[in-house]
């Protein structure tokens, strides 16, 4: 069993945007500069959006946080939108999900214009990608493909299994992990919450990429010898041992699964940190128009 290394591959992906921004700026470009919309003080997307800013300063971009009150309309977080639409120095913009219940998501998600939409959550990004044309991919399944490249895992002809069909995660999974790229080329089962035989599913899988946000819920009995294994699972459960008064749990149950695994990224020190390295090539790509 090896571990997909989210650490040290997502450091080699920050040093290459890093070298990439540099040489962009030495041939007259401009310094990338990311802003995130963080709307209210929920305490995990306070800690997301803050790595981001760090990350954005370790790979020399500007970045701004905007910070909007839990109470914010949504003309009010509209306008904010259209303001970074519109400014120039502006090259990526991000608004943190979840947003509170009474804003409208897709209709923020819909104001973000397709040039500055990092976070590749558009339609217009969205359709972009199902076509295989040059797009914004949302940042966790690209970062998995950066991590399966990174490994030359060989992909093609193999069947993948992915749980989870949401908009950001899973269904984007595994439209690329069916295109005709490298990595790629897979054959792909997209399962959910009313998926009848999953386990047998899985049984049958090379690869599985787990996106459905139930700690432990992928077991040493669903997985079949020498399988990749993605976890992509982030939830934060109670232990009191920990200053912080919780542990992250990713979504396979890692002990007893990873002896049968060929490849299993590890939670915390996965697919994480591979998010935040894709979404750092995607505003650099927004700068330097790269692959757009
Ligand atoms: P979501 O809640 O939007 O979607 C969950 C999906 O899982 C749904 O499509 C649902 O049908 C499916 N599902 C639920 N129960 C199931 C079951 N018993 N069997 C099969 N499918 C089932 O979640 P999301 O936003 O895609 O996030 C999934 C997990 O990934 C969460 O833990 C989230 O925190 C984490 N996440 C991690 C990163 C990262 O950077 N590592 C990024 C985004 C999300």
């Amino acid at each position: 069993m090896q571990l997909l290394d989210g650490k040290l591959v997502s450091a080699a992906v920050k040093e290459e945007i890093k070298q990439q921004a540099i040489l962009h700026k030495n041939n007259g470009g401009k310094q990338p500069h990311l802003a995130a919309i963080l709307v209210g003080n929920n305490g995990a997307s306070e800690t997301y959006v803050a790595s981001k800013v760090k990350n954005c300063s370790d790979v020399g971009f500007k970045s701004s946080l905007v910070r909007l009150e839990e109470n914010v309309s949504e003309t009010e977080l509209l306008a904010t939108i259209e303001q970074l639409n519109t400014n120039a120095d502006v090259d990526g913009i991000l608004v943190q999900l979840p947003l509170p219940k009474h804003i409208h998501e897709e209709k923020i998600i819909n104001a973000i214009s397709p040039e500055k939409d990092v976070d590749g959550f558009h339609p217009v990004n969205i359709g972009k990608l199902v076509l295989g044309l040059p797009s914004f991919i949302p940042a966790t399944p690209f970062g998995i493909m950066l991590l399966l490249k990174h490994y030359t895992i060989n992909t093609a002809g193999k069947h993948a299994v992915v749980i989870g069909r949401s908009n950001i995660v899973g269904r984007p999974m595994s439209i690329l992990l069916s295109q005709n790229t490298e990595p790629g080329n897979c054959t792909v089962t997209l399962c959910h919450s009313k998926t009848k035989n999953l386990k047998e599913l899985c049984l049958q899988a090379d690869i599985i990429v787990a996106a459905l946000g139930k700690p432990g819920f992928l077991t040493a009995d669903m997985v079949k010898e020498n399988a990749v294994v993605i976890d992509v699972g982030i939830t934060r459960v109670k232990d009191e041992s920990k200053k912080s008064g919780f542990a992250i749990k990713g979504d396979v149950d890692f002990e007893n699964v990873a002896p049968k695994c060929s490849y299993i990224t590890p939670v915390p020190g996965g697919v994480g940190l591979m998010t935040i390295g894709a979404l750092l090539m995607n505003t650099l790509n927004a700068v330097t128009k790269n692959k757009l």
